[in-house]
């Protein structure tokens, strides 16, 4: 008889779960809080084990058809002159640019598309409550309807509301630094490099390309105040123009944008909990174990971490063996990607013109090919350890593409 699953969220880490196991002869339903696949959201990187992921899904080359077209990576000063530039990766892990990056809402929409002949989808509706009595879980949905599966799934990022009901005392590690991505017309003088302005004070301000015809804009900064990213569109976006306002090079073209109705604002954050499941009930992708952006490696934690879960929920009668079997094979992937490079995230946000001197020197330090391979400081910022653990070969058939 097959056995039922409920996974709540449709982004990286659900929809890639829901493939695999689907294959593995689950009934498999996944629930998602919005009306339809989300598209916000700018590069991202697929490295390591991630690319494994989805070569044995077949997926590699969908996702290099969709890729952003970005070069490289290049630190600039407030007029937009490069001072310090470094190649894209050439290789499945490094590199600030990684080797395969692709925005984060096409990417969801390759795993649904792929996962979804498999899968019921539920969009527009969630978890309410759940009752875990040893041998299945009871569901309440918030549409009104109850059902009963098997096993449950968490997949709905780093402040998910469902984990609440299962760990009321899970809490965010704050990295103190808010992010806001946001397309915007490109322009001519946009090129194909992510080109990266440290402003001082804090702030961060970015450009990447696309593979749209737009050009993706970030907005970083370091704050102690928290819950910004819970205000609405207007307040959000009055905090932005205030903090950006004096900053020069495209931060007027930036703010100009900010109601053009991509903006995604968020309180960047990292997910340490003791355990990543409770009875039938566990945690996936960043859900469990954030590392946040600043650690380049979210998306391929959540590709690595639904491809073992997937195995190892195929391969045990009892869910909750499944899950700890599941923990113990990507913690120590997950426990690396989280420490980050020393400094991080504030070495980037200088405060000071000093603090932003030492920063552009160290730049220039890392990209000369001799000085940055013998300081080891290009390996240590824009290597994440995306290898640091080899994929178990799992008996589920692969798919077709
Ligand atoms: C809109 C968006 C934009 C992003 N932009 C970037 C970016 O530019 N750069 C970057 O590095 N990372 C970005 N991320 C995060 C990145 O996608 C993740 O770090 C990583 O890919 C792991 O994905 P995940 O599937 O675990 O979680 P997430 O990608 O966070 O997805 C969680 C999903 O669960 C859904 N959800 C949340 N709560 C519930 C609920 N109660 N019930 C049902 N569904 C729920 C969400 O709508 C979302 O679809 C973004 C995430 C989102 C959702």
């Amino acid at each position: 008889m097959s056995r039922s699953i409920l996974i709540s969220g449709a982004s990286i880490a659900g929809p890639t779960l829901a493939s695999w196991l689907s294959r593995a002869g689950w009934e498999v339903t996944v629930v998602e809080r919005f009306d339809h696949v989300r598209e916000q959201g700018q590069n991202i990187d697929v490295r390591g084990v991630g690319r494994q992921v989805i070569r044995r899904m077949g997926l590699e080359d969908a996702v290099r058809a969709a890729h952003t077209g970005e070069t490289g990576t290049e630190f600039v000063d407030e007029h937009g002159r490069a001072v310090a530039t470094f190649a894209g990766g050439t290789d499945d892990t490094s590199g600030g640019t990684a080797e395969l990056e692709i925005l984060r809402g096409q990417f969801a929409k390759i795993l649904y598309e792929h996962s979804k002949d498999g899968a019921e989808y539920v969009f527009g509706d969630q978890i309410t409550a759940l009752h875990d009595d040893g041998s299945g879980v009871d569901v309440e949905f918030q549409r009104g309807s109850r059902r009963r599966f098997d096993a449950v799934v968490l997949a709905e990022g780093l402040r998910s509301r469902s984990r609440a009901l299962i760990m009321p005392d899970a809490r965010i590690h704050e990295l103190g630094l808010y992010n806001a991505f946001l397309a915007i017309p490109r322009t001519g003088d946009d090129t194909d490099r992510w080109r990266v302005l440290p402003c001082g004070r804090g702030r961060m301000l970015s450009l990447r390309p696309d593979n749209l015809g737009t050009t993706q804009a970030s907005l970083s900064f370091i704050s102690d105040v928290r819950g910004l990213d819970r205000l609405g569109h207007d307040d959000v976006a009055a905090v932005l123009r205030a903090t950006f306002a004096d900053v020069g090079w495209v931060a007027p073209r930036v703010l100009a944008e900010l109601d053009n109705g991509s903006l995604y604002f968020e309180d960047i954050g990292q997910a340490k909990l003791g355990t990543w499941s409770r009875g039938r009930i566990a945690l996936l992708g960043d859900a469990a174990h954030c590392a946040s952006p600043v650690s380049g490696m979210g998306t391929t934690l959540a590709l690595a971490g639904a491809y073992v879960l997937a195995g190892e929920l195929a391969g045990h009668d009892d869910p909750r063996d499944a899950f700890a079997r599941y923990e113990q094979v990507l913690r120590p992937l997950v426990t690396k990607a989280q420490q980050l490079p020393p400094g991080a995230p504030r070495i980037a946000h200088p405060r000071s013109r000093l603090q932003l001197a030492a920063f552009r020197t160290a730049v220039r330090v890392a990209a000369s090919p001799l000085l940055g391979r013998v300081s080891g400081l290009a390996g240590k910022y824009m290597t994440p350890p995306a290898e640091a653990i080899t994929l178990p070969e799992y008996p589920i058939p692969a798919a077709a593409a």
